[in-house]
């Protein structure tokens, strides 16, 4: 493996963490608890997510007993944490709790850890009640615990970027980015490519004018070059006056057919005005 090819790896993750920030495998915990966490983030608990965590998991059995309890209850427990934020976030956590009971007839994700990348994303289309910051959660453990090739999604960014060469398969590419960062830093490479890929660098109409991996990505610069060359060609047109046509004028001494059409035309519209301004003759 050439020098070149690992300075791009390593490029292409500094950049994809500057633009999306450094993605590390999260502290071992069951993923429920991970989900709970984040939605008391979204609620209120943001600066306090872990403590409100712990008072529920103190205070309550379960996760099935906070979702059996009433809202006010969770408050209850919550309030002296979350003051006004309480009762929001007992709801918010009760609601995610009872849908996820409905959709899973059980309150574990951990199946989730066996599953790729793609198959997380289809898992979560059967739940949205997840949101953003649990999803990446749950793509973290279940990349971390998995061997599988990179996501295909991923590899399409790769083979744009052109690291690896057009041809190369999901799970060449896993072992030969594995030999060139180490496992920690494939992890957050894979989780920012699959990222990526969903919101920037998508199958069709992506655009790499707003890509932060446009100086390092072959794709990028080839397409960079190509609407430089389309701006360049329009800028070198000659200007015309407005309304003037920027057909090319008639040949001299041979008025085309149209024109000499247009000219009849013209020429009996005039014939016509002149009549209708002769004066009735007097009877
Ligand atoms: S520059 Fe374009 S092709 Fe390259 S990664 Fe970005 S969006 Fe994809």
């Amino acid at each position: 493996m050439g020098a070149s090819t690992i300075r791009k790896v390593e490029d292409v993750l500094g950049l994809l963490e500057g633009a999306y920030g450094k993605k590390r495998r999260p502290p071992a915990m069951p993923l429920l608890d991970h989900v709970l966490m984040a939605t008391l983030a979204d609620h209120g608990a943001r600066t306090r997510t872990r403590a409100a965590h712990k008072e529920l998991t103190d205070k309550f059995v379960d996760g099935n007993e906070v979702r059996v309890s009433s809202s006010s209850e969770v408050a209850e427990v919550l309030e002296p944490l979350l003051g006004e934020h309480a009762l929001p976030a007992a709801n918010a956590v009760r609601a995610v709790l009872s849908a996820l009971f409905e959709t899973l007839h059980e309150l574990s994700l951990e199946h989730m850890l066996t599953k790729t990348a793609e198959e997380c994303l289809v898992a979560f289309g059967k739940l949205p009640m997840l949101n953003a910051e649990s999803r990446e959660v749950i793509l973290l453990h279940a990349l971390s615990h998995s061997t599988a090739p990179t996501a295909s999604n991923a590899l399409r960014v790769v083979k744009r970027i052109g690291v690896f060469g057009p041809n190369v398969s999901g799970e060449r590419c896993r072992v030969e980015l594995g030999e060139i960062l180490g496992q920690a830093d494939l992890l957050s490479l894979n989780v920012l490519l699959f990222h990526h890929a969903e919101t920037v660098c998508v199958a069709k109409g992506y655009d790499c004018t707003r890509c932060a991996l446009v100086k390092r990505c072959d794709r990028g610069k080839e397409r960079k070059a190509q609407v430089a060359a389309v701006a360049a060609a329009k800028a070198s047109r000659p200007a015309t006056r407005s309304g003037a046509s920027s057909r090319p004028a008639a040949p001299r001494g041979g008025a085309s057919r149209s024109s000499s059409r247009s000219g009849r035309a013209a020429a009996g519209k005039k014939k016509g005005g002149a009549a209708a301004r002769k004066p009735r003759r007097a009877r």
